[in-house]
């Protein structure tokens, strides 16, 4: 028997409660920010101003020109469970707003040091509330436009345990702008800045096509390669972009679903798409995407989740189905190949769009896959927008911040110096021949076969090799050398290349410069989630700048958390390898083939490749001689 003895049972203090509440709602500065930024928008607000201190940790304000919040219902504001977004539980299956559960401001307020400064269309000043703590201090008068200001000071100050979680004000940022992205993507009509410190991150006009509010948020490697769809079935419209499988991503993170306005996850609809581009990727990538769901309200409950973020469907099963459909027949239709322009006829079937150069079609809904397709009324609070035009050219619309202009800066030319000022055209595929005492005398010929193998003659019988495999093992030998005495080589950029990553992934690679520095990759912050390539490893100079980074954010967001920083280089050593490497399918002359096998003997472990699997295979000639049957 326990001799354990339980207090009495004590109803909690609304304090209590409230931090209970803040610690499911507010998890972060940047959950701060999303309960915010939606508020402005639930509001009516046709513009919003973000402004961040300290990745949010000092200061998170939100201005807006909403419809304000009356006087007297200032301190209901931050009372929980109070909203003006719904009456009963009959309007939680028509929530037409991002809030409705009347808990954010309260939690907010009971966690920080807040300031709430407001005035309506009929008031002629606007009032203003502070909150410490949860204690609200009496409303006062004050001046200040039509609309409301929300100001944080000091989040988590009186839950130590709340602030201990808290990660670097660069990661906390990365998330801020995360969650400002996904606001602003939602809501392309509303004009949004976004400041950081004293610095304009995001200078956002109101769109007039969705492409420009992704390019400004992911530049032209993105919005380039936009695929457009509208397709409706019944009462669901699927509308938006996916993104030529010429542009993957090592995660799902760029995959921005969008229902009825509010940012979601969704397991279903991520597999949908994956299923949609299944054979179009290779495996380990995953798709990008801007698409919107518009969905009548009682068809979704989006109440299942404190933050909203994930929402159950009546019937999920028909719009995994349509978008499925809806992406295949859209991939059918398009040509990804950026071939078959040539071979285009006029009355070919199943091509709804005009094919040619990505992006460029001018799409209608897509009445030929479904022939039951209706376009429905949808009661969306924002203006007619039309999500699937595609980009205008110029790119940026005027008024945009140019710190984050995310196309190319000047003219980068790819052809990079090595640290002698020499040009180094990538010559071969060993960049760093080692000066060896092996004879050539002493090495073995091989034969290649299907440009992937290598056979030879060994003493003992035969040796297939993999030339990738091996040439990998070699190139990350060398490296790893080099790495450890500081003389990796690295080939400084002329000019900067600027790479637009999303923003947690910039914070996040950002936070490895040194380590990355070790590797001969310079990189530096150039705001919003662009961040400057300055030099990289010399190795890699067939590579473009942009693609070598983004594989290097990948690992790091992969391995980055459970990896120390030892490990950490070694993965990227291997990635750096890799794509260095020759590749299956390569030609390799014959002094190509004797120079990779010298390497071989040089290998301390020549038989596996740094992702362990085998270079090559040996068949004794004891073996061979059996399977012949001559013994
Ligand atoms: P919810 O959004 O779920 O209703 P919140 O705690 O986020 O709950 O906000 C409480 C209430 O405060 C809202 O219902 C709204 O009436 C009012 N409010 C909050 N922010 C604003 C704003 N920026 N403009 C106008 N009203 C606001
Ligand atoms: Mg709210």
């Amino acid at each position: 028997m326990s001799q354990l003895q339980l207090n009495p049972i004590r109803q909690l203090s609304a304090s209590v409660i409230n931090k209970i509440a803040a610690g499911e709602v507010i998890e972060r500065p940047a959950s701060v920010v999303k309960e915010l930024l939606e508020n402005s928008v639930d509001a009516g607000a046709t513009r919003i101003e973000l402004t961040i201190e300290q990745g949010g940790t000092e200061l998170i304000r939100v201005t807006d020109n909403g419809s304000g919040i009356p006087q007297e219902q200032l301190p209901l504001a931050v009372t929980s469970h109070a909203t003006s977004k719904i009456v009963d539980a009959d309007d939680l299956f028509q929530v037409a707003t991002m809030g409705f559960r009347g808990e954010a401001l309260a939690s907010i307020a009971e966690v920080s040091q807040t300031t709430i400064r407001s005035r309506t269309a009929s008031q002629d000043c606007g009032f203003e509330m502070l909150i410490n703590g949860g204690h609200r201090e009496p409303v006062q008068p004050c001046g200040c436009p039509q609309g409301t200001t929300i100001e944080v000071r000091q989040l988590f100050y009186n839950t130590p345990v709340r602030q201990k979680f808290m990660k670097t004000a660069q990661t906390e940022r990365g998330h801020i702008v995360e969650a400002f992205t996904r606001v602003a993507l939602a809501h392309p009509e509303i004009q949004m800045t976004c400041v950081n410190g004293s610095k304009t991150t995001y200078k956002l006009p109101a769109a007039e096509a969705w492409s420009d509010r992704i390019e400004a948020f992911f530049g032209t490697e993105i919005s380039s390669n936009l695929i457009a769809l509208d397709n409706a079935h019944g009462e669901i419209r699927i509308r938006g972009f996916v993104v030529d499988p010429a542009v993957s991503r090592a995660n799902n993170r760029m995959q921005y679903l969008f229902l009825n306005g509010r940012y979601i996850r969704d397991r279903s609809l991520q597999h949908a798409l994956s299923e949609a581009y299944r054979g179009l990727l290779m495996t380990g990538r995953y798709p990008a995407c801007f698409l919107t769901l518009e969905i009548p309200f009682e068809l979704v409950d989006v109440n299942v989740h404190p933050a909203k973020l994930e929402v159950r469907f009546q019937n999920g099963g028909q719009i995994y189905s349509q978008l499925l459909s809806t992406v295949r027949h859209r991939f059918l239709s398009t040509d990804l190949t950026a071939h078959a322009q040539l071979s285009k006829k006029p009355d070919e079937p199943f091509r709804p769009f005009p094919k040619g150069v990505l992006g460029d079609a001018l799409v209608s809904p897509d009445s030929s896959i479904h022939g039951n397709q209706e376009t429905i009324a949808f009661n969306n609070t924002a203006p007619a927008f039309d999500w699937t035009q595609t980009p205008r050219q110029p790119q940026l619309a005027a008024g945009v911040g140019s710190s984050e202009s995310t196309g190319s800066v000047g003219g980068f030319s790819m052809e990079g110096h090595d640290d002698l000022g020499n040009p180094s055209p990538y010559p071969s595929p060993y960049p760093n021949p080692i000066g060896t005492g092996v004879a050539p005398s002493q090495t073995p010929t091989a034969l290649q076969v299907h440009n992937t193998y290598l056979v030879s003659e060994t003493p003992e019988g035969m040796i297939v090799i993999d030339q990738h495999a091996l040439h990998e093992r070699v190139i990350y030998e060398q490296i790893r050398g080099k790495v450890v005495d500081g003389k990796l080589e690295s080939q400084r950029l002329l000019v900067p290349e600027p790479v637009s990553l999303p923003p947690a992934e910039a914070a996040a690679v950002l936070e490895q410069t040194e380590l990355l520095e070790q590797l001969g990759i310079s990189i530096s912050p150039f705001g919003g989630g662009t961040v400057l390539v300055s030099s990289y490893p010399a190795m890699l100079n067939k590579q473009n700048p942009a693609e070598m980074l983004r594989s290097v954010v990948d690992q790091i967001v992969e391995d980055g958390k459970t990896l120390d920083q030892r490990d950490l280089v070694d993965e990227l050593l291997h990635m750096i390898s890799c794509k260095a490497a020759v590749k299956a399918g390569d030609r390799l002359s014959a002094e190509e083939i004797t120079a990779l096998l010298e390497h071989r003997e040089l290998c301390q472990d020549a038989h596996h490749c740094p992702h362990g699997r085998p270079t090559s295979l040996v068949f004794s000639r004891d073996e061979l001689d059996r399977r012949f049957k001559r013994i």
